[in-house]
């Protein structure tokens, strides 16, 4: 019996692309534990199957960095809550030690990725919105709201 991963890599390698490129991604809504990583090993699964293949694939990882505060997370201090609505990119290190947030949340996991083996390229969401990569997508988007809503309704019971 074949893993359920080679099925996905077995399926994407019928396509006819020039590359590969497998996405995941991380909310940084503070620590991320192996519940809310679980994307990265998946992808890079994906993408290591593919090479194997003969395929060119990479995988990527974006911090969705840019994604606002919902809740303050334990170990956060009380008063984070000042902070709840406001983009995780710019909300201040908890303990002083790093640039923000995002920052101090992303170092565990960004320090132990060579050790399991993980061969992803990381990305900022942050940054990625300010370069304007996702513009002509977030106009489509905007073009085409009546239809994505009836897409999503089709899967929700809640219009
Ligand atoms: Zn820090």
């Amino acid at each position: 019996m074949t893993h359920w991963i080679e099925n996905i890599a077995d399926e994407l390698a019928k396509r006819d692309v020039e590359e590969h490129v497998i996405a995941s991604g991380t909310s940084i809504s503070g620590s991320i534990h192996i519940g809310n990583s679980c994307d990265i090993f998946i992808a890079n699964g994906i993408g290591k199957k593919l090479r194997e293949k003969g395929k060119k694939a990479k995988t990527i990882w974006i911090a969705d960095d840019h994604d606002p505060l919902r809740k303050v997370p334990y170990p956060l201090p009380e008063d984070y809550d000042k902070y709840l609505g406001m983009p995780y990119s710019t909300i201040p290190c908890p303990d002083g030690c790093c640039a923000n947030f995002v920052e101090h949340f992303e170092k565990p996991l960004l320090s132990v990725i060579d050790d399991y083996g993980i061969e992803m390229e990381a990305k900022s969401g942050f940054e990625m919105y300010q370069s304007g990569v996702y513009n002509d997508y977030i106009r489509t988007a905007f073009e085409n709201v009546e239809r994505i809503k009836e897409i999503f309704n089709e899967y929700r019971r809640e219009p």
